[in-house]
């Protein structure tokens, strides 16, 4: 989808920090953080939101979880701990349509609701 923030950030036509990509994923660097390290993880694929997954999506989905665990041992974050949010839609909190999973660490993470 050529309008989407996060597919044009994966192809480099839009500026993004990038950290990591591979054929299947990009991940870049949040441009507001929430936390000292908070990066998003995409699917290369245009996926909306996780409700556009399906069964054929399950190894991309495995992979998006295996890439946060990389990028969590390069930042140096994984003994730590670090979180890892999806949101999805409206009430979920989702602002950008494009899946992508944030991973947030370098400080100790609250529970936070509304
Ligand atoms: P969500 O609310 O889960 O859809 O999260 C969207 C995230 O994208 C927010 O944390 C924003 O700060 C982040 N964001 C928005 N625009 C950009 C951008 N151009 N580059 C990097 N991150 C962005
Ligand atoms: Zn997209």
């Amino acid at each position: 989808m050529e309008t989407c923030l996060f597919c044009r950030i994966a192809t480099r036509e839009l500026p993004g920090k990038i950290v990591y990509e591979d054929d299947q994923s990009v991940a870049f660097e949040d441009i507001h953080p929430k936390a000292p390290v908070h990066i998003l993880i995409i699917p290369r694929r245009h996926l909306p939101t996780l409700l556009e997954a399906g069964q054929a999506d399950d190894r991309l989905l495995g992979h998006l979880l295996l890439v946060a665990n990389q990028i969590a041992r390069q930042k140096g974050i994984a003994e730590r701990g670090f979180r890892l949010v999806l949101n999805c839609n409206d009430e979920g909190g989702q602002a950008v349509y494009h899946l992508h999973l944030h991973l947030l660490g370098g400080r100790v993470q609250r529970w936070q609701t509304g």
